[in-house]
C-alpha cells in the first residue's frame, strides 16, 4: 500500500508526532523537524542533519513541505512591504510587513478574499475564493520572517490582511497553535491579535480556548441601524450581542479589547456618532483605534478632514476611552487597511454560479 505523501507544513506538532508513530518513526523527532522548518526556516528535509540519513531518505518520501511562494514584493516609502504570495494551487493572496519601531508587525490574510463585504473594503468586493488552511496561513509567517531576515527578532502578528478570521475558524486557531508552538516560533498568544466583524458563535467559542489572542472587533458604528448597511453580519449580529459577547470575553488585568473604527467623511464621523459609540463601549474593557478610510478607486467614501477626526478622538477621549488614530501605513503600494485585493483571480464555483444566476 502506498501512503500518499503528507504535507508536513500544515500539522501541527501533535499531528505530526502522530503521523511519525504511524509510519515507525520516533515522535519526539517532531521537535526537531519544527525547530529546522520554523526557526531555520529549513523546507528541505534532507537538510535537517541531525536527523540520522535513513531518517531523512524515509522523511523525504512520506512527507513534502509545502511553502507559500513570493510572487512579487513591494516597498512603500515608508518602509512597509508588501508581499503578494502564491499557493500551492496558484491561488494568490497578500500579507503585510509593516516595520513600526519598536514593534515589527506581520499582517497576515486568513482566507483569499472574504465574504463579509463590509462597504468600504476592497478585499470584500472579491468576495471569498476560498480558505487558508493553517499550513498556509503560518506558512505566510515562515515566509516573511525567512524574506526580511526576522527569524531571530521578535514580531507581532495581527490577523488583519485578508479574509475574517473567525469565518475560517478551525484553521485559525490551528495555524496560532502552529505558531505558538515552543519548538517553533514560539510567538507568544499575547503578540498576535485576532481582528474580527463579530461573528458571534465563533467569538464565543474562542473566548473558550487555552491559546488566546488578543481581540480586535471591527465595530465601525455605534448603532444597528448605521453599521447593518456598513457590515453586512450586523444584521445577524448586532452592536449589543457582540458588546455583552466582548464583557464576557476572558480578560487578563491589563489586556483590553480594540474596537476599530472606520471612519468615513459624513456617514459615521459625527460628534452625535462618538458620543453614542462612547455610550455603547461603557463599562467594556476597551481600546478605540480610529482608522481613517483609506480610499481607493470602487469605495464610495471618503476620508474625513484631519479636524473631523480630531474631533472625533476627542468626544472619545473626553469620556474616558482610550483612543488612537491608526497611522496609515503603506498606502502608496496599497498595503494599508482594506486595500489587499488580488486582482484576476478565478473566480470560484459560488462566484461563477452567483454570475450565472445575474
Ligand atoms: N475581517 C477582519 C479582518 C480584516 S482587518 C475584520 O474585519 O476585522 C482589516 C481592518 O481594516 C478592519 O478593521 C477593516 O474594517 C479595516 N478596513 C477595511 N477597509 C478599509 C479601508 N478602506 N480603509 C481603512 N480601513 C479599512
Amino acid at each position: 500500500m502506498t501512503i500518499q505523501p503528507l504535507d508536513l507544513a500544515n500539522l501541527d506538532r501533535q499531528a505530526l508526532e502522530t503521523a511519525l508513530e504511524e509510519r515507525g518513526h520516533k515522535r519526539f523527532h517532531a521537535r526537531q523537524v519544527f525547530s529546522w522548518l520554523y526557526k531555520r526556516g529549513v523546507t528541505d528535509v534532507s537538510a535537517m542533519t541531525d536527523l540520522s540519513r535513513e531518517l531523512r531518505a524515509a522523511l523525504a518520501q512520506e512527507f513534502t513541505i509545502t511553502t507559500p511562494t513570493v510572487a512579487a514584493r513591494e516597498t512603500s516609502t515608508d518602509g512597509t512591504e508588501k508581499f503578494l504570495l502564491r499557493l500551492a494551487d496558484g491561488r494568490q493572496l497578500e500579507s503585510v510587513f509593516i516595520p513600526d519601531t519598536p514593534s515589527m508587525t506581520f499582517c497576515i490574510s486568513t482566507q483569499v478574499g472574504c465574504a463579509m463585504a463590509c462597504a468600504f473594503c476592497l478585499t470584500g468586493k472579491m468576495g471569498l475564493v476560498r480558505n487558508l488552511t493553517a499550513g498556509e496561513i503560518a506558512g505566510q509567517v515562515r515566509v516573511l520572517a525567512g524574506a526580511l531576515d526576522m527569524r531571530d527578532q521578535k514580531f507581532n502578528i495581527v490577523l488583519m490582511g485578508m479574509g475574517e478570521p473567525l469565518h475560517n475558524y478551525d484553521e485559525t486557531m490551528r495555524a496560532l497553535r502552529m505558531l505558538n508552538d515552543e519548538h517553533g516560533f514560539a510567538m507568544s498568544p499575547r503578540r498576535v491579535t485576532l481582528s474580527t466583524v463579530g461573528l458571534l458563535p465563533a467569538l464565543e467559542k474562542l473566548a473558550r480556548e487555552p491559546v488566546m489572542p488578543n481581540l480586535a472587533i471591527s465595530l465601525h458604528a455605534p448603532t444597528d441601524l448605521l453599521r447593518g448597511e456598513l457590515v453586512p453580519l450586523n444584521k445577524k449580529y448586532g452592536v449589543a450581542e457582540i458588546i455583552a459577547a466582548c464583557k464576557r470575553f476572558p480578560m487578563t488585568k491589563r489586556s483590553r479589547i480594540t474596537f476599530e473604527y472606520v471612519l468615513l467623511a459624513g456617514v459615521n464621523d459625527s460628534l452625535d456618532d462618538a458620543r453614542k459609540l462612547a455610550k455603547v463601549l461603557a463599562g467594556v474593557k476597551s481600546k478605540v483605534n480610529l482608522i481613517p478610510l483609506n480610499a481607493a478607486p470602487g469605495i464610495p467614501f471618503e476620508r474625513p478632514s484631519d479636524e473631523a477626526i480630531d474631533r472625533f478622538a476627542r468626544v472619545l477621549a473626553d469620556r474616558g476611552l482610550i483612543v488612537s488614530v491608526r497611522k496609515s501605513r503603506g498606502r502608496d503600494i496599497r498595503a494599508a487597511c482594506g486595500q489587499l485585493l488580488v486582482e484576476g483571480q478565478q473566480k470560484s464555483p459560488g462566484q461563477r454560479l452567483a454570475v450565472t444566476l445575474g
